[in-house]
């Protein structure tokens, strides 16, 4: 006779939310080394989210870490959000805006806009954030696309910790930039010797990433460079940290639509894609960055993507 394990006791047909471990991996952005937490291999989105970079933290003297030339976008937003130094950002509408810790720029690409992100000539001297994409719904990615500078965004002194809400609503903050799914991104500042608390919406995914130092959580140590993806089904969440910490929530429904994603475009068929890489070519539909930006990038060949690999 075999024995029952006690401890398995969900009712049949309980839902459990996970909890994986995706390592980042490295990759580069014009001279800047990054760290990319998503798209990888095995998870490509978390809720509308489709890209996460993180970079530094980082010191330079006289070199640009940031130089990013105009290149195109579609079918997305972009997301800068920095802990330190800053980011000057230029488009095709004619925007021109600085990014600083506290601070968002949001970019709605929608059908098509260019712009251009570099380390402005007076800086700091480092470097330390994260680049977000989040992908618009079918009926928001053909919108003219808009640009939102917001200096400072909310910030709630919670249980355990102070979250500054980049996307979306938490605990009743809400970030001004306009977003077309119901996201949260949030930047979590956990005590030291204390336990944070956060309600989520359950019918969201979310996912973490540790930014900078301890974190606890389910018995587990978490590791910078990896994305936690938390799942559904979760209420709460909770951490503690010994020392301090510093951890990006992010969090949306699960995108219902099927994405195309290749270079700088979110798309829904390769006709899109292709049809978009060469208006970049003809320079059509992505309008000029006013100003010495560096020369516009070259597309990559398409060929090597037109059917899109999802393991890519
Ligand atoms: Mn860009």
């Amino acid at each position: 006779m075999e024995s029952v394990n006690g401890k398995e006791c969900s009712p049949v047909g309980a839902k459990q939310p996970a909890f994986i471990a995706y390592p980042n991996r490295s990759a580069r952005l014009g001279v800047l080394d990054i760290s990319r937490a998503l798209p990888i291999r095995d998870r490509r989105m978390v809720g509308p989210w489709c890209f996460l970079d993180r970079f530094g933290p980082l010191s330079f003297t006289s070199n640009k870490p940031m130089r990013v030339p105009p290149h195109p976008h579609i079918g997305l937003q972009t997301v800068s959000w920095l802990l330190e130094g800053e980011v000057l950002h230029n488009d095709s509408l004619g925007s021109e805006a600085m990014v600083r810790p506290g601070g968002v720029n949001v970019m709605t690409a929608g059908n098509g806009i260019s712009h251009t992100e570099e380390t402005p000539g007076v800086n700091r001297g480092r470097l330390n954030g994260v680049q977000l994409w989040v992908a618009l719904p079918d009926s928001a990615r053909n919108t003219a696309p808009s640009f939102t500078n917001v200096a400072q965004v909310p910030t709630v002194d919670t249980r355990g910790g102070i979250i500054q809400v980049f996307a979306g609503t938490i605990n009743g903050a809400t970030s001004p930039a306009h977003y077309y799914s119901e996201i949260v991104g949030l930047d979590v500042q956990i005590h030291p010797e204390s336990e944070f608390e956060m309600d989520l919406d359950s019918g969201n995914e979310h996912a973490l990433l540790v930014l900078s130092g301890d974190c606890n959580f389910e018995k587990t140590e978490l590791e910078e460079r990896r994305l936690y993806y938390l799942g559904i089904y979760r209420s709460s969440v909770s951490i503690t940290s010994r020392a301090g910490s510093r951890v990006l929530f992010i969090g949306g429904p699960p995108f219902p639509e099927t994405i195309l994603m290749w270079w700088n475009f979110v798309a829904r068929t390769p006709e899109e894609l292709s049809q978009a890489r060469a208006d970049w070519v003809a320079q059509r539909r992505f309008g000029q960055v006013a100003g010495e930006h560096g020369a516009r990038l070259a597309a990559p060949d398409l060929m090597r993507f037109a059917r899109p690999n999802p393991a890519s």
